[in-house]
């Protein structure tokens, strides 16, 4: 037994040497895999659906951030630096500084993931006197449907980056799009026959997901702004018209508020929803469930 000590005691401080190098300054190693950076989370997750073993991912922004005004880090900006492809989703911060992830790497190659997707306008079925529109909603990635063609266009860029893994890239898209089918099954069930369609949300992160249910969002934000004392008014009204009881929040988002306004509206269950979540499919059966308890 002896014998063994002195190379398991070389083995454990070789591994120690080796191990911290991930996360030191970049969530990236270097090795052949690509490296890919996204703008949110659940992107992230579909891009490792379909890379599996042979992408590295970071993402951007993630649970509780809010993609409408965020910035970067330094360490996102060096994993950008390395980064092989960065996958845009359109979503506000973008704008300002994919210029910005260009002029750091020349080499970056920037993906629009939503080529083909429909963009809707934000809702605001109660308050449409209220002004100019904040524009097309930036919550693509919760809807199937939108996700299916989101996970096609994924797999055919790593396909013509990196085309020695093209038939991987196309299996794990297939299987994929399989799972992606079995949740909008499960949510179609869940989400049909009900005691209404109409839900009450601070903000409108569900409108692609509204509409693929058949559903009809009501957000208090309007533009992103806490509404008028008379938008207001007009949603309590709505809220007791419809027999409300439930009040959607989101990670991030000032609890005060939100309790004052359920107190104002006669809501008895506040439920937080989290639309940056990583794992899409766990999450849009947590949105679906919760959207079924307030339905009934
Ligand atoms: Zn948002």
């Amino acid at each position: 037994m002896k014998k063994h000590l002195p190379i398991l005691l070389i083995f454990l401080f070789l591994f120690s040497a080796c191990s911290p190098q991930n996360g030191d300054n970049t969530p990236f190693e270097a090795d052949a895999r690509l490296k890919i950076s996204v703008s949110i989370a659940s992107v992230q997750w579909l891009v490792d659906q379909i890379g599996g073993e042979q992408v590295q991912t970071q993402s951007l922004t993630t649970t509780g951030d809010d993609p409408h005004t965020y910035e970067p880090s330094p360490v996102q900006m060096t994993a950008m630096a390395a980064s092989d492809v960065y996958f845009t989703a359109g979503v506000e911060f973008e704008a300002v500084w994919i210029p910005k992830f260009t002029d750091a790497n020349s080499n970056l190659e920037v993906i629009d993931i939503s080529e083909g997707i429909e963009r809707i306008p934000v809702a605001d079925q109660l308050h449409e006197e209220g002004g100019e529109n904040e524009g097309l909603d930036p919550h693509i990635w919760l809807s199937p449907k939108n996700m299916e063609q989101i996970a096609g266009n994924i797999a055919s860029v790593l396909q013509s980056v990196d085309p020695e893994n093209a038939e991987l890239y196309q299996s794990n898209l297939e299987k994929t799009l399989a799972s992606i089918e079995e949740i909008d099954n499960q949510l179609k069930q869940m989400l049909s026959q009900n005691k209404r369609t109409q839900f009450l949300i601070i903000h409108p992160s569900l409108g692609y997901f509204a509409d693929s249910y058949g559903l009809q969002m009501i957000p208090v934000e309007v533009n992103g702004q806490e509404p008028s004392p008379s938008q207001l008014a007009e949603i309590l009204a709505a809220s007791k018209t419809y027999g409300i009881h439930t009040l959607f929040t989101q990670t991030g988002t000032n609890p005060l508020n939100v309790q004052m306004l359920a107190e104002q509206a006669g809501i008895d269950e506040i439920i937080e929803i989290d639309p940056m979540a990583y794992d899409w499919s766990a999450n849009m059966l947590f949105i679906g469930s919760s959207l079924k308890k307030a339905l009934n």
